[in-house]
């Protein structure tokens, strides 16, 4: 029944001309000699069905406007700009440019823009093409650069509603733990801080042209409405937390000390842990987001 239905999707797709379909894709890159740079971290999809998942975990309408990271030679922009209202798609690679002009020909709904992401005004672009009202992050993120997109999304003040995005498997998973795992660190506590995250789907290496080497997964962070946890001084926090991480086999009282980008005495830290009411020899790697926050409140009033 699975198979049937599968052969039915890839057949409508080769008549479509739906880049999901994996010769579509190599015709396409073969007609235009595109040459994959891995610098840029490019793995493209070929798989109709991981679309179909993004596209319905992202819950895109077509009320949304919609941000694409890395379009590619855009297959999966296509399939965003089917559904949304409107798709802005930033692209760094200028090959791929009069490529994304073809295959997105038969759409008026998408802007294709050649920059790197992370020199983007998002915020001037949510403004642009959705009134500043939240919009949705679809992307198969290049993996090389994943955590600076993201918290740049985040910490940036650009309206979101969620960030939908393929990632590195290993990434999405210390995306969603809390203490007590090993994958846990400043990453699980900076994502969950500003959102809710939840593994959509795992996808195996052979759904990209070409292969990465490592495991993918579907993550989407819905964006809180309000934080989670209420602090004083939000950057001191991402401080305190960046240090316990950074050395993670000392305990939080040595981590703190050491670091240099505070500037708290060992007997200040140590009164700020006992008033927690954590043991005194406890690990960064053991405490919730929440109690960094009040560990950060403590401090900050100490100072
Ligand atoms: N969306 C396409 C797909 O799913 O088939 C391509 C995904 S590929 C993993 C990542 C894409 O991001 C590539 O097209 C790459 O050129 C682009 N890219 C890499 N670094 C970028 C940056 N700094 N800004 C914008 N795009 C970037």
């Amino acid at each position: 029944m699975e198979r049937r239905e599968t052969d039915v999707k890839e057949t409508e797709n080769r008549s479509t001309g739906k880049l999901s379909n994996p010769q579509n894709t190599i015709q396409v890159i073969q007609k235009h000699g595109f040459a994959f740079q891995k610098k840029f971290g490019q793995n493209f999809l070929i798989d109709a069905h991981v679309l179909d998942k993004i596209i319905a975990a992202a819950g895109v309408t077509a009320d949304d406007m919609v941000l694409e990271i890395g379009p590619g030679i855009g297959t999966m922009t296509q399939y965003l700009a089917e559904r949304a209202r409107q798709v802005t798609a930033v692209e760094i690679d200028t090959n791929l440019i009069p490529i994304l002009k073809e295959t997105l020909s038969d759409y008026d709904n998408v802007t294709v823009i050649n920059e790197d992401i992370l020199k983007v005004d998002i915020k001037k672009l949510a403004e642009e093409y959705n009134a500043g009202k939240p919009i949705k992050v679809v992307a198969n993120l290049p993996y090389y650069i994943t955590t600076p997109i993201i918290m740049g999304l985040f910490e940036s003040g650009v309206p979101i509603d969620n960030i939908t995005v393929m990632v590195q498997k290993e990434v999405a998973d210390r995306m969603q733990v809390g203490p007590g795992s090993k994958d846990y660190g400043a990453l699980s506590l900076a994502v969950q801080y500003y959102a809710e995250p939840y593994i959509v789907a795992n996808v195996p290496p052979n759904c990209f042209i070409p292969r990465p080497n490592v495991g993918s997964a579907v993550i989407r962070l819905t964006r809180h409405q309000t934080p989670p946890v209420e602090v004083k001084d939000r950057e001191l926090m991402f401080k305190l937390i960046r240090a316990s991480f950074n050395q993670r086999r000392k305990t939080l009282l040595n981590g703190l000390n050491n670091s240099p980008e505070l500037s708290f005495g060992k007997e200040q830290i140590a009164a700020a842990i006992e008033q927690l009411g954590v043991p005194a020899a406890v690990r960064g790697e053991a405490l919730t987001l929440e109690q960094f926050a009040r560990l950060s409140d403590l401090l900050g009033e100490s100072r």
